[in-house]
């Protein structure tokens, strides 16, 4: 069975052993309930590390108090068998008393890139990716670590805090993985109940026709998010939170696309909120 480690000491000495026999260290952040798309980056540390940690942490901070911390999904179970069959070394997961010991007041704070998208509509989220994440780095110390575009924003984000504060890790940003009807996977799909489930395939035909305007030549942000936004808005059970592309360096609206840029949106399903989004790079190329 794949070791579970619950504390900061006893990673730290596991994290020395290996760097004692020379090996390469990659971590996979995740917030557990596991499915393949946290696979994915799994597979993609194996490729590129001698040892995978994957930490599996519901972190409380970058939760609002009105949102789903204390209903978020959790299978420890169902979390070890999977990181096994994917050859990961070590789940890390500390209890959040562990994490945020007594008198805890030190926080990663990022400007800009964090105005928009899901920073826009959670003021307080990318404090907590930022705090916690920094702290996975200091106690793992990886060569690298792999994030979803799933959430293009934190990727983007996480990015730019290790080239500002000097952190040294390599960033590797792996593609989104979708279910076989186009709903990008997420531990929060278990929160949709049949219908929503149906209604929520709006969020990848959005995508899609988004996608494939670029792809045919528009580049006014203005009609591609008003196409969108139509689609998403024939659907009674979803409430648009955001559909915006921005410039996919600082994450700030434009209104043309004449550069690298991110189409994304954020949309209630029901009480559900779901993300998605594409790079017009991986349609276009550099433009
Ligand atoms: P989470 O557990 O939802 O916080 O996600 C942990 C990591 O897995 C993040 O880097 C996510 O972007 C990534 N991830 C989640 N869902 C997907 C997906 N469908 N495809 C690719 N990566 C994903």
């Amino acid at each position: 069975m794949i070791e579970i480690v619950k504390t900061v000491a006893q990673m730290r000495s596991i994290i020395a052993k290996w760097r004692a026999e020379g090996a390469s260290i990659g971590l996979v952040p995740t917030m557990g309930f596991l499915h393949e798309g946290h696979a994915s980056l799994i597979d993609a540390s194996k490729a590129q590390n001698d040892r995978t940690v994957v930490s599996d942490f519901v972190n409380p901070i970058q939760f609002a108090p009105n949102e789903d911390l204390e209903s978020y999904p959790r299978d420890m179970e169902h979390d070890a068998a999977l990181v096994e069959a994917h050859g990961g070394d070590i789940i890390f997961n500390p209890e959040p008393e562990e994490m945020y010991r007594g008198g805890f007041s030190t926080f990663v704070d990022m400007t800009v890139l964090t105005e928009e998208l899901c920073g826009l509509s959670r003021p307080t989220h990318f404090r907590g990716v930022c705090t916690v994440v920094t702290k996975l780095f200091n106690i793992v110390r990886p060569d690298r670590a792999y994030f979803g575009k799933k959430d293009a924003q934190q990727l983007a984000v996480i990015k730019h805090m290790v080239d500002d504060l000097d952190m040294g890790i390599e960033i590797v940003g792996c593609p989104i993985v979708r279910e076989n009807d186009g709903l990008a996977k997420s531990s929060r799909n278990t929160y949709l109940n049949e219908s929503e489930r149906k209604a929520a395939l709006v969020l990848s035909k959005a995508i899609k026709l988004g996608s494939e305007l670029v792809k045919n030549g528009e580049r006014d942000c203005a009609k591609i998010t008003a196409a969108m936004k139509e689609l998403i808005e024939a659907q009674p059970l979803a409430r648009i939170d955001y559909v915006k592309i921005v410039n996919a360096a600082d994450m700030q609206q434009i209104t043309v696309i004449d550069r690298p840029s991110l189409c994304a949106l954020a949309v209630y399903i029901g009480k559900t909120r779901l993300i998605d989004n594409f790079f017009t790079q991986d349609i276009i190329g550099e433009v």
